[in-house]
């Protein structure tokens, strides 16, 4: 048997380093959380080649005393955490006194430190964490770690890093989240001598967010609020129309800690379902707060996770705040920004362009204790017995009067069952008897886009897309009662025999959503009933739509099933475009689109454009 043996304490830090430092951007990382818990104002940021040959962090926080500089350096020093009890509430950023030790063991460290109201301060020199020198120093108050030469005495380590630039970016990125998740501290970042980033510290997250992300990025902010019992979240959502190809602009932090979750990313992504075009993503700046004992920080060792005790609580508090603000949203925001902050950003004045302010008012009652229909985490389907109609997954909770719903759609109501008409074509509704209308009909261009004046505005309405958002609408809202138009005699149409049998299989969700079909053997199928009155010019292709989406969402939920059927559907039914309108028919589609209510179709695309006669007058030059 081979003796075992203590580790030396260095071998101990460089294992640890491996866990803690993987690259420069996790020395900015464990440095500027530092300067956070010491209570700084002002963190400065600098690196040089990518960080590997510098990195340097300045704060003008409390500072360390000179007897307690080496000690800083020890693994598992800190002065963050005394007692086990505390391990379960933990209010900094950093607990397990490991980072310096760990940086330390892999570089070069010079640290200059005065603590605010001392005298002088000190200068201690560190290499591969051994001592150097130690010596009294003039600094200003706060903290100065320089931090050179990282992985020198770790060659293979070193191989790992990638080039300068890919280094830079995700320092880059580690500010980012350092600037969004402390509004409150002004943030400098310079790399190689620029300055790339400095953000006011004003407290206010959309300054942040203005200087970190820019200006276009903030524009297409909504502002996302809810408090549940113990939990708040606060923060910005992104209009469905300015979400991106990909998460990386999804942030979340927990009581101002950046951190990863998939439970979180639900959450938000639940939000927008019906929102967004496949393979579109939401942006997110989120904060949640929660009391320190309902979340598990120490769960992972660069703390990028974190647990939650109630993990329902947490994922309906932001499902309910996102789905908050795009009820709310109306119309791309301005930024309310300071001076200072346009200064420090180098940017032009936003007042200059178009909008509505950021902050919508509050609706009162919004927050209340409710669940939200969930996503993969907490979906309970009810088994689909054979020949029993299926009944969707419904959200827990109880309806209290006093709450106003968020959305009608994802929310069944009991409603009293439609009978069935025989063949009542209604293309779109006409409400009788018709309002006092603020709006006027202009036209229909390119048989197309129906062209409406309210005010001092111009729009022009995609008439299918906003037609078939509210065909959508309307099914999705009564999934219990059968919305099918019987037909006068049945269509008969051919489709191949996998076509047919994965129509069959899945009989009784169609069933639910209005459809009655029939096999007719050798690979056809009768059509008895359809929802609402969809349009069956080519019912084969049809129904092969229909079965192509219910193949593909074999391994998906059925909830996502039904969505997909019924955006079929909905398309079927909705007027085309490319075919003249009755301008009659049209009126509640304008009604619908000009307060609001219809703003994007099922795919995620806009259905109306805005022309300001601010806009048209500019274009003219006429302004
Ligand atoms: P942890 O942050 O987990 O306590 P670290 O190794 O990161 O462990 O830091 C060790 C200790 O050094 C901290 O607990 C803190 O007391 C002190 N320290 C580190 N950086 C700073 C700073 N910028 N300002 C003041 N104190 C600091
Ligand atoms: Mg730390």
């Amino acid at each position: 048997m081979p003796r075992i043996y203590e580790m030396s304490p260095h071998l101990a830090d460089l294992i640890a380093a491996g866990e803690v430092v993987e690259r420069p951007a996790s020395v900015v990382k464990e440095l500027t959380e530092n300067s956070v818990d010491a209570g700084a104002r002002f963190i400065t940021v600098e690196i040089a080649a990518g960080g590997m040959a510098l990195v340097r962090v300045t704060d003008d926080g409390c500072g360390i005393a000179p007897e307690d500089v080496e000690t800083a350096f020890l693994r598992h020093a800190t002065s963050k955490l005394r007692r086990e009890e505390e391990l379960a509430a933990i209010g900094t950023l950093g607990f397990r006194g490991e980072a310096l030790a760990a940086i330390a063991s892999v570089s070069k460290i010079e640290l200059r430190t005065r603590e605010r109201g001392a005298a002088e301060g000190v200068c201690l020199t560190l290499e591969a964490g051994v001592k150097r020198d130690k010596a009294p120093v003039g600094t200003p108050e706060g903290t100065t770690i320089a931090v050179r030469d990282l992985f020198y005495n770790t060659p293979a380590r070193q191989k790992f890093m990638k080039n300068d630039r890919a280094e830079s970016a995700a320092v880059a990125s580690a500010v980012t989240r350092l600037a969004l998740s402390h509004p409150e501290i002004s943030v400098r970042y310079v790399r190689d001598g620029k300055e790339e980033l400095h953000t006011p510290g004003d407290g206010r997250l959309q300054s942040a967010a203005y200087c970190a992300l820019g200006r276009d990025f903030a524009r297409g902010l909504l502002e996302a609020q809810n408090k549940m019992d113990a939990i708040a979240v606060s923060g910005y959502v992104s209009t469905p129309a300015a979400a991106r190809g990909n998460r990386s602009w999804q942030f979340f932090f927990i009581n101002g800690r950046f951190i990863k979750s998939k439970l979180l990313q639900a959450a938000v992504e639940q939000a927008y379902k019906n929102s967004l075009f496949t393979g579109r993503f939401p942006v997110c700046l989120l904060n949640v707060e929660l009391p320190l004992g309902a979340v598990d920080v120490n769960v992972h060792p660069t703390k990028l996770e974190v647990r939650f005790a109630d993990e329902r609580a947490v994922f309906d508090a932001v499902y309910w705040a996102v789905r908050g603000a795009l009820e709310r949203e109306d119309g791309p925001a301005e930024l309310p920004i300071s001076q200072s902050t346009l200064r420090a950003a180098g940017l032009p004045d936003p007042k200059k362009l178009p909008g509505a302010p950021l902050f919508a008012p509050e609706k009162p009652g919004f927050s209340s204790a409710k669940s939200a229909p969930s996503g993969n985490f907490f979906r309970h389907v009810p088994a689909q017995g054979q020949g029993k109609p299926f009944k969707p997954a419904l959200p827990e909770f109880e309806l209290r009067e006093s709450v106003r719903m968020p959305d009608q759609s994802s929310i069944p109501l009991p409603e009293q069952p439609r009978p069935i008409p025989s063949k009542a074509p209604e293309p779109v509704p006409d409400p009788a008897p018709a309002p006092r209308r603020d709006w006027r009909y202009v036209g229909e261009a390119l048989n197309t886009y129906v062209l409406v004046e309210r005010g001092e505005s111009l729009f022009l309405i995609d008439k299918h897309a906003a037609h078939e958002r509210m065909l959508f609408d309307k099914l999705k809202s009564r999934p219990h009662e059968p919305t099918g138009q019987l037909l006068l005699s049945p269509v008969i149409c051919d489709v191949d025999g996998e076509t047919a049998g994965v129509l069959l299989e899945n009989a009784n969700l169609l069933t639910d959503l209005g459809f009655e079909l029939d096999d007719f053997g050798d690979g056809a199928i009768a059509i008895r009933a359809v929802p609402l009155d969809m349009d069956l010019s080519d019912p084969a292709g049809t129904l092969e739509e229909i079965a192509g989406k219910l193949k593909t969402g074999g391994k998906r939920d059925v909830e996502a099933m039904r969505d997909d059927v019924l955006h079929t559907v909905a398309c079927k039914a909705a007027i085309k475009a490319g075919k003249r309108s009755d301008p009659r028919e049209l009126t509640a589609l304008v009604d619908k689109v000009l307060s609001g209510e219809v703003r994007y179709c099922p795919h995620g695309r806009p259905v109306s454009l805005e022309l300001t006669r601010s806009q048209l007058d500019r274009s003219f030059k006429r302004a």
